[in-house]
């Protein structure tokens, strides 16, 4: 099985994500992609998302029962700081030796994935797929455990959804609309966060 991982704070999943996840699965020939939230990105750690369980429950609305995903809980079951090594780590042992791992990074995690913990071993655990788009700069010259996977440019963030939300402008356009609904009725991000 060819399984790609990918990490993210999920705060909300928006379409740019599932355009991530399923241009790597065509391009790669992948089985599936699981989507991990993070508890805490080590990125992150001066904003704080919504709960995990909302994140989840978005989660849970933008992917369905399409079988072409999962969900993967580790790092909100692990709690504290997310470290894609340690995830990696308790992944490989759970699929074994008979499947092969791609984490999947957006272009703007990629650039600094040097400076990620233990990234030598990331990429001893799994292909590192930096997905490439106009105007990255993806510095690191691929070779057989770092591909790069062009990805067509989608001027979409979780950042500029929840902005959208506190002005009271539509993201219906951005967002699955069971995401968008579940946004509205539980009256997500209307605070600055
Ligand atoms: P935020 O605005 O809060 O940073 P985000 O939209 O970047 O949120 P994350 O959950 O931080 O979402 O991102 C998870 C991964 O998805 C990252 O690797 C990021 O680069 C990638 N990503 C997010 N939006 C896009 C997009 N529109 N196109 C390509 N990759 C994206
Ligand atoms: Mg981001």
């Amino acid at each position: 099985m060819k399984i790609g991982v990918f990490g993210g704070t999920f705060d909300p999943v928006h379409i740019g994500h599932t355009t991530l996840a399923l241009e790597c699965r065509h391009e790669l020939e992948l089985d599936k992609v699981l989507f991990v939230p993070a508890n805490i990105s080590p990125f992150k750690i001066d904003h704080i998302p919504v709960s995990p369980a909302d994140r989840l429950n978005m989660l849970r609305l933008a992917i369905g029962h399409d079988p072409r995903f999962g969900i993967c809980t580790l790092e909100l079951d692990r709690g504290g700081v997310s470290y894609t090594v340690e995830t990696l780590r308790e992944l490989a042992k759970e699929y074994g030796k008979g499947s092969q791992l791609f984490f999947l990074a957006g272009a703007d995690s990629a650039e600094g994935f040097d400076e990620w913990k233990d990234a030598g071993e990331i990429m001893k655990l799994a292909t590192f797929v930096a997905l490439s788009r106009p105007g990255s700069n993806l510095t690191r010259r691929p070779k057989e455990n770092y591909r790069v996977v062009e990805m067509p440019l989608l001027k979409i963030s979780s950042t500029m959804i929840r902005r959208r939300v506190r002005d009271g402008r539509p993201i219906e356009c951005f967002i699955a609309p069971l995401v968008a609904d579940y946004i509205h009725e539980e009256g997500l991000y209307l605070e600055e966060g």
